[in-house]
């Protein structure tokens, strides 16, 4: 499943098209497109650097599986 873009968040800047390792994201004609959508791999680069939160992940089935919560550090241990 490919990341979202909202059209009313996204300035147009390019930058999650320059980051994205895969091309997955394309910039056409001025317009910002998720050209291979099936070249996902869900690294989330696109989302983290987005400077607008224009971009929406949606991760399959089998990666919301392999979620594991890291626990944190508190002062005591
Ligand atoms: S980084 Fe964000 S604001 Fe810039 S083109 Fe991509 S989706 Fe749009
Ligand atoms: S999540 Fe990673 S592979 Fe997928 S479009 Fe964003 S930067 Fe590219």
């Amino acid at each position: 499943m490919p990341p979202i873009i909202s059209e009313e968040k996204c300035v147009k800047c390019g930058l999650c098209a320059q980051i994205c390792p895969l091309d997955v994201i394309k910039v056409e004609q001025k317009r910002i497109i998720v050209k291979y959508p099936d070249e996902c791999w869900h690294c989330r680069a696109c989302a983290i650097d987005c400077p607008k939160q224009a971009i929406t992940m949606r991760y399959p089935l089998s990666h919301m599986m392999l979620h594991v919560d890291v626990p944190t550090k508190t002062k005591e241990e």
